[in-house]
């Protein structure tokens, strides 16, 4: 058993939150409930992601209530779900770590299969969302096609990669922390770096109160950052596309020659030709616009300015319990 500062915290919980003012009693009565059925010291981290709301007060509120097992970390403005993972996971001091949403899509009560699977030796614990309930048209269905798209362009096999209810083991937290990137996908850097992954299908409930905080944009945002992490494949296909292209114009202007030296020049299909062109010009945009993905992404890592900012941590040592404290001393 990996121990982690000195501490014998068995389970971490990790939740980002931004603007959920309306879950979060609910989301800390059902977690609480949870955690004091399991027998080992557990710790909650919360990382209040800038919201605009009353979060940030309830969440002091709720380190007041347990000062030893829940800890908050303040951004200084919204930094973006993974970065407040990412945070929360830098804290962590569990040997096991789950990650949550805030919102209660993801139960709570399926804490202890996640740990029941952990104690069977795997180290990475993925998670299949049973009977998705969002909305279909806008979120189920692109999802569906991202997810079979990036099991065709990376080597990331996660069957549900928007699904964050996932555990890791200390020691894949610990390398997730590691890597430097300003974005990132930490579902699948874990997937990444687990020996032995599995996966749980677990229920998913409907969003009760407030409303998703991702929009098209956002969605748009977080999928290029998986695939951009992950793969080369984009800029691959655009390469073999840019050679299939000119060869094609090659015999094209070739042909175009042949026709002027023995029938004469031609002066028709020119709507045509400038169809052809506006086609080949979007492609040609569309491909600067990919390598502006990852150059961005390159930008931000060469310019090494913190990835987030903190702006107050409340924090306070976990008890040690007595027995733990004993087993450390044989
Ligand atoms: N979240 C966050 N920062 C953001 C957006 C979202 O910390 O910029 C949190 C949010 O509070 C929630 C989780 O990430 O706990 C998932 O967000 P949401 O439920 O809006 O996503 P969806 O379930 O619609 O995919
Ligand atoms: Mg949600």
């Amino acid at each position: 058993m990996v121990q982690n500062k000195n501490t014998a915290v068995y389970l971490s919980v990790v939740i980002p939150v931004y603007n959920e003012e309306e879950c979060l009693e609910t989301m800390y009565q059902r977690l609480t409930a949870v955690l004091d059925k399991i027998k080992k010291p557990t710790e909650i981290i919360f990382t209040n992601d800038g919201s605009k709301d009353r979060s940030s007060e309830i969440l002091k509120e709720f380190h007041e209530r347990r000062p030893h097992q829940i800890r908050v970390i303040e951004f200084n403005g919204n930094f973006g779900q993974h970065m407040a993972i990412m945070a929360a996971f830098e804290r962590a001091r569990g040997e096991v770590i789950i990650n949550l949403d805030a919102d209660l899509q993801n139960p709570p009560e399926e804490i202890p299969r996640f740990l029941k699977k952990y104690e069977e030796g795997y180290d990475y614990i993925g998670s299949i969302r049973d009977n998705r309930k969002d909305s279909y048209i806008l979120r189920s269905l692109p999802s569906k096609m991202l997810n079979k798209l990036r099991g065709k362009v990376t080597d990331i096999h996660i069957t549900d990669q928007g699904c964050m209810m996932r555990l890791y083991a200390r020691r894949i937290v610990d390398l997730i922390t590691q890597c430097d990137e300003s974005s990132t996908f930490i579902t699948a850097l874990g997937y990444r770096f687990a020996i032995n992954p599995t996966e749980l299908v677990i229920r998913h409930d409907a969003r009760e109160e407030g409303e998703s905080k991702y929009d098209a944009y956002r969605l748009i945002r977080v999928t290029f950052d998986l695939f951009t992490g992950f793969s080369m494949a984009p800029l691959h296909v655009f390469t073999v596309f840019g050679f299939i292209v000119s060869a094609l114009s090659g015999l094209l202007v070739a042909y175009m020659i042949g026709r002027r030296l023995i029938i004469g020049p031609e002066a028709e299909g020119l709507f045509t030709l400038f169809a052809i062109l506006f086609f080949l010009v979007s492609v040609a945009i569309t491909g600067i616009g990919i390598v502006g993905e990852y150059v961005g992404r390159i930008y931000e890592v060469v310019r090494k300015r913190p990835r987030f900012l903190i702006k107050e941590v409340l924090d306070t040592e976990p008890l040690v319990q007595l027995d733990t404290v004993k087993r450390k001393e044989k």
